[in-house]
């Protein structure tokens, strides 16, 4: 069956590439050989939002787009905003001579979080905490609903990093620092972009239907166990150590059908990722059968030397010549096309090498539907935000609370909370900030504080959960003097790190912020109290403060849905979480031996958490 879209070549004749009823490598073959080689290169190439003009798209045969940071249309656009903005970017690729639609890319790491109103999910340290496969994929499907709901095609995520030092930035987009665990948590792919059936044809992109997005796995490979957790640093590692750790999760990713896989800045032995033959294309492509397409991160072929954007034309050479696919050019589109051109005139790129590139490209269009379906479908907009996709979040955040410490004396349990308790305090810098309480990634790159979307803080679910009599009272930073002991029946006390992204949040001390040491121990001095950490990964918990608090919860980056960790601390659900991390004493112990072990006598181990039960 034909679609809408005419399956008639711009001569007016029939053609393969146009008919859905043709396999998928057939209509990749027929487009290809139709396609010049600016055309070609237009594919390979994805530009920022901000300069994709209607004529650039049209022209140039542009491939993809994407949002840096997530960048909206406007402030706090919705995502009907967002699809009339994605469609219109659509509608001028299809105006190109063969009318290849193009793919909008975007960061959903942790639901739709650049789109305001959305669901947001845990992020991944969180749901690595869960061990629970079932429920990465239901958070993949909701998620690529609210994603494709917003005119948005393509998902940079899920990131399977195996996180081998919490002293780097993006410790928190990482489920675990134990290769199996983020294995188990790959079923996420099969969330967002479906279920392959029986007999899928191993490597091969897939994406089920109008409610699935394409994925993308990142960042290939090791960027997780860069020496000292240095962001976008070096993995020094033996390859059969890189293969066992860091290349693992990849191969999960690969049988389920991910269409794209995202090089990492990271190098390997001290060769950057992003021009490693050997890794991208004798292994990724060749070894794994990896048939979806490599995208570079974020300008990664202008970090390929020093200063970065020098040398361009040497850095593309080098690059695609590895096996780059399609490169997140984001701005200096023009100079890529130009080098690229004139790089493959000259031979040093050979012909064989783009059109690999692109038949990789359009495999992947193609198993997307974008051919048949290029534009939104209006009728999920009712599925952002909608309750069964904040219920779903709030289930993830219960499972994925890990309880610490509850009563100074063992027989003495301080948790569950009476949620019945004449007077309690709430107090800390992340009891009111839904911003904190989200993490990075989300609003913006680096993320934000206050309100900055719809969901619920610790505080605004302490007063639902509480019965009627209840007097809650709040205060951010309580000084000793303010607070009286006869008052209070306990207090809930939530402090923790504020929102990074990337090298912005790398970090060698990791105390707690804000001085949260001292807001603790000044509420904690006076009254019974239960510690709430916000965070993106372990932070030092001296001996002192820990011995001082009546029972510790790590919440890691909730999201969105506080009333997840209501349902637990006062007693409706146990706790679940285990530890996804090794929780170290003291920075100076974490060493990442080669195979993986985090730190010796650890604080709390990998695995650690109590339940009431
Ligand atoms: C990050 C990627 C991200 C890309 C696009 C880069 O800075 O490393 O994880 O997908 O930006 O936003």
């Amino acid at each position: 069956q034909f679609t809408k879209f005419e399956a008639l070549n711009p001569e007016g004749m029939a053609c393969v590439y146009k008919n859905p009823n043709e396999p998928i490598e057939a209509r990749v073959k027929d487009l290809l050989s139709r396609m010049t080689l600016m055309e070609k290169i237009g594919q390979m190439t994805q530009i920022e939002r901000s300069v994709a003009t209607p004529s650039v798209l049209r022209d140039l045969s542009i491939g993809s787009i994407l949002s840096s940071g997530g960048s909206a249309p406007f402030e706090n656009a919705r995502s009907s905003d967002w699809a009339e903005m994605v469609d219109g970017f659509q509608k001028s690729a299809l105006r190109s001579r063969l009318g290849i639609p193009l793919i909008y890319g975007i960061d959903a790491v942790h639901g739709n979080n650049s789109v305001y109103g959305a669901t947001i999910f845990p992020h991944n340290v969180s749901l690595g905490a869960t061990r629970d496969s079932d429920l990465a994929q239901r958070i993949g499907a909701a998620t690529a609903l609210e994603v494709k709901a917003s005119g948005i095609h393509y998902n940079f995520a899920p990131c399977v990093a195996v996180c081998k030092d919490p002293r780097w930035g993006r410790c928190y987009e990482c489920y675990s620092e134990d290769p199996e665990i983020v294995r188990n948590m790959t079923s996420i792919v099969s969330g967002l972009q479906g279920q392959p059936p029986q007999g899928h044809k191993h490597g091969y992109p897939f994406v089920a239907g109008r409610n699935n997005v394409i994925a993308c796995a990142k960042h290939f490979v090791g960027d997780g166990g860069t020496h000292k957790g240095v962001n976008e640093g070096n993995t020094i590692l033996p390859y059969e150590d890189l293969e066992r750790i860091h290349m693992a999760p990849y191969l999960d990713c690969i049988s389920q059908g991910v269409s794209t896989i995202m090089a990492s800045y990271s190098s390997w032995n001290g060769c950057q990722i992003h021009a490693d033959r050997f890794l991208l294309t004798e292994i990724l492509k060749d070894k794994l059968g990896f048939k979806g397409f490599v995208i570079s991160d974020w300008e990664g072929l202008d970090r390929l030397c020093k200063p970065h954007g020098s040398n361009y034309r040497y850095c593309i050479y080098a690059s695609i010549n590895a096996g780059i696919d399609m490169v997140m050019v984001a701005l200096r589109f023009n100079i890529f096309i130009k080098e690229m051109t004139s790089l493959v005139k000259s031979g040093e790129i050979p012909m064989s090498r783009i059109d690999d590139a692109v038949e990789r490209i359009l495999r992947v269009k193609f198993a997307a539907g974008l051919f048949e379906f290029p534009l939104s479908d209006r009728s999920l907009l009712d599925t952002v935000g909608c309750k069964p996709h904040r219920d779903l979040a709030r289930e993830a955040v219960r499972k994925s609370l890990v309880l610490l410490k509850n009563g100074k004396d063992l027989s003495k349990p301080f948790l569950p909370l009476n949620r019945n308790a004449k007077r309690i305090l709430v107090a800390g810098t992340h009891a009111d900030d839904l911003g904190y309480q989200c993490g990075g990634w989300t609003k913006t790159w680096y993320g934000c504080s206050g309100r900055i979307t719809v969901g619920t803080t610790i505080l605004d679910a302490v007063k639902e959960a509480v019965g009627v009599e209840t007097e809650v009272i709040y205060e951010t930073r309580p000084s000793k003097g303010t607070i009286d002991r006869n008052e209070f029946s306990f207090a809930i006390v939530a402090v923790g790190e504020a929102p990074y992204a990337e090298t912005l949040g790398d970090n060698s001390d990791l105390t707690i912020p804000f001085n949260g040491a001292n807001i603790i121990s000044s509420v904690a001095d006076k009254i019974p109290t239960l510690v709430i950490l916000i965070s993106g990964r372990p932070l030092v918990l001296e001996p002192w403060l820990l011995e001082k608090i009546d029972a510790l919860v790590a919440a890691w980056l909730p999201g969105s849905e506080g009333e997840g960790i209501t349902d637990v601390i006062f007693g409706s659900h146990d706790f679940k979480g285990k530890l996804p991390m090794t929780w170290f004493r003291r920075v100076e112990q974490i060493d990442q031996s080669s195979d993986g072990v985090n730190s010796s006598d650890p604080l709390f181990p990998l695995g650690f958490g109590l339940t009431y039960n």
